[in-house]
């Protein structure tokens, strides 16, 4: 029975967004005509980038910008280097981000962008010219009041220097609100790099508080050890969480009495790889989502839990910091199992949220002290928990539906008092 729910299970993940939409808008009936506004990207922009390699071949690489929606503002959302980058990879994840802005109440619609392109095949060198050009492509549907990129899996600070350069060449003046994520010398925003996973874990102490739970003590599995991953980790430790599993894209740890998580960031850095540490055992990677733990954080890529593994997963707090990681079918097995899962809309948006000061701060070319900015953010999103959770329990529903009706209707309110153009 598994096996062919597995079988039949729909993974495309611009599909699953527009399940999640609808499942919202059935509970707010929203009208056909909304309905059909609100699930279609407003634009949707391919780009063909030839980059010169460096033994001298010219290779061209195909890339997307795609804007969902900017009925609230200026589209906003990161940018993707990765080799199974699809359009409507990138599709679903522009859509994420509209209903991740409205949950979180900050004045963007939601875009993001994707390269295909294998970033760890190639040089400093290429990586910059890749992105230049990408940059230049983009450039006539991008710009601070349009459409703002930021960093996404496999880019970073440095790409969004290089960004933010290529269109300041362009447009014949620094333009430092084009992208956020910047590094400090540019522009970019105190408690950036940290936001997302910080951001998380405040989501993270709230919905602990909810189950009648500490996170002191707690055993916590992270999938995943990006830029997200990585940071939460220390995070959870520091608030006294045992740190259990955790993984990077070719292997996983575990240590049923803890990870000791400054050693594993500091062989990371090291040796670019989580294999080789002492005093762990070595697992496959997905196995971390099926440990026995209290606490798991999917912080890698889309349709990490489906259908396939979702009867494995033993955890009973479950926060989203990579997007899509759980499937609609995964999400009702959770809710019948009385898992309790803070949906990637609401636990990664501290990212963006600390983007939003970031180009509040550029506008006005005025900085704020780090305190301000985390202070500013654990506020945002205890805001943003707090109504979610009164809107799933009021509409009965799980904690991701409780998010997309209240992002759905605020985005469907914003359309109506626009108004269609024409
Ligand atoms: N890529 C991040 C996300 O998925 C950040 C987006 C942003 O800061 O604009 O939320």
């Amino acid at each position: 029975m598994a096996t062919r729910e597995a079988f039949q299970e729909e993974l495309n993940p611009f599909e699953i967004a527009k399940q999640q939409f609808n499942r919202a808008a059935d509970y707010l009936n929203l009208d056909a005509s909304l309905r059909n506004v609100l699930q279609s990207p407003k634009r949707q922009l391919i780009v063909s980038i030839p980059v010169k390699m460096d033994g001298g071949d010219v290779q061209v690489f195909e890339g997307y910008r795609v804007q969902h929606n900017i009925a609230r503002g200026p589209a906003k959302g990161g940018i993707r280097y990765h080799p199974n980058v699809t359009l409507d990879e990138v599709k679903a994840l522009a859509s994420w981000m509209t209903w991740k802005c409205a949950t979180v109440g900050i004045p963007y619609g939601g875009g993001k962008g994707g390269v295909i392109c294998d970033p760890k095949r190639m040089s400093r060198d290429e990586l910059e010219r890749l992105t230049r050009r990408y940059a230049f492509e983009i450039a006539p549907i991008i710009g601070p009041d349009r459409d703002i990129p930021a960093p996404d899996v496999y880019t970073d600070e440095q790409t969004m220097a290089w960004i933010m350069d290529t269109i300041s060449m362009v447009r014949g003046h620094t333009e430092l609100g084009v992208v956020t994520g910047k590094p400090i010398s540019l522009g970019g925003s105190l408690g950036r790099s940290e936001a997302t996973a910080r951001g998380c874990l405040y989501t993270l102490r709230q919905a602990c508080r909810v189950m009648g739970m500490s996170l002191k003590g707690a055993r916590v599995a992270i999938h995943g050890f990006g830029n997200a991953g990585a940071n939460i980790s220390h995070m959870v430790a520091a608030d006294g969480a045992r740190v259990v599993a955790i993984c990077d894209s070719k292997v996983g740890l575990y240590s049923e009495s803890g990870i000791d998580i400054q050693e594993a960031l500091r062989h990371k850095k090291e040796t670019s790889s989580l294999g080789g540490m002492l005093g762990v055992k070595e697992i496959p990677c997905d196995e971390v989502l099926t440990v026995d733990c209290d606490i798991l954080l999917p912080s890698a890529l889309e349709n990490a839990i489906t259908m396939a593994n979702v009867g494995k997963v033993k955890a009973k707090i479950i926060a989203e910091l990579a997007n899509g990681p759980t499937t609609p079918g995964a999400d009702r097995v959770f809710a019948d199992q009385g898992v309790f899962l803070v949906p990637d809309i609401l636990a990664n948006a501290g990212g963006v949220t600390v983007s939003y000061y970031e180009w509040v701060q550029d506008q006005n070319s005025f900085f704020w002290p780090e305190k301000k900015i985390n202070d500013t953010l654990e506020l945002a999103m205890r805001a943003a928990f707090d109504s979610v959770y009164e809107t799933a329990k009021r509409y009965d529903t799980d904690m991701r539906t409780g998010a997309y009706i209240l992002a759905v209707d605020r985005v469907a309110e914003a359309t109506r008092v626009r108004g269609i153009f024409p």
